[in-house]
């Protein structure tokens, strides 16, 4: 689980990387705010790093792979931290309500978390 200061670092990082554009005129460093640690292989569940290569027309591209040589599972780092960006931010929303006791605050989280 994710502590608050590793939740806020985390998604900072990720709307960076998803407001950093694809305008192509600058390089962008990808932040690869998900390693170390945060990623397990969906196959063998070991932890997976950060890489990054060059395609055929000279697009830098970023994604995970696993450490597990026999395994190599690979994802697309934009692809996974958009995933993670839309969960996190689901959590931001309902995180204020896990310490609301007062029935009354509950309904009114909930209301507020549903829209
Ligand atoms: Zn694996």
């Amino acid at each position: 689980m994710l502590d608050a200061a590793k939740f806020d670092e985390v998604q900072r990082l990720l709307s960076a990387n998803a407001h950093s554009g694809h305008n192509g005129s600058q390089p962008v460093r990808h932040s690869y705010p998900l390693s170390p640690g945060l990623l397990h292989c969906g196959r063998c569940a070991g932890p997976m790093e950060a890489r990054s290569g060059t395609g055929r027309l000279g697009v830098t591209y970023y994604y995970y792979v696993c450490r597990d040589k026999d395994c190599g599972m690979r994802i697309n780092a934009e692809e996974v931290e958009g995933v993670v960006l839309d969960r996190l931010s689901h959590l931001a929303k309902t995180k204020r309500c896990l310490g609301v006791s007062r029935p009354r605050q509950m309904l009114a989280c909930n209301g507020r978390a549903r829209s």
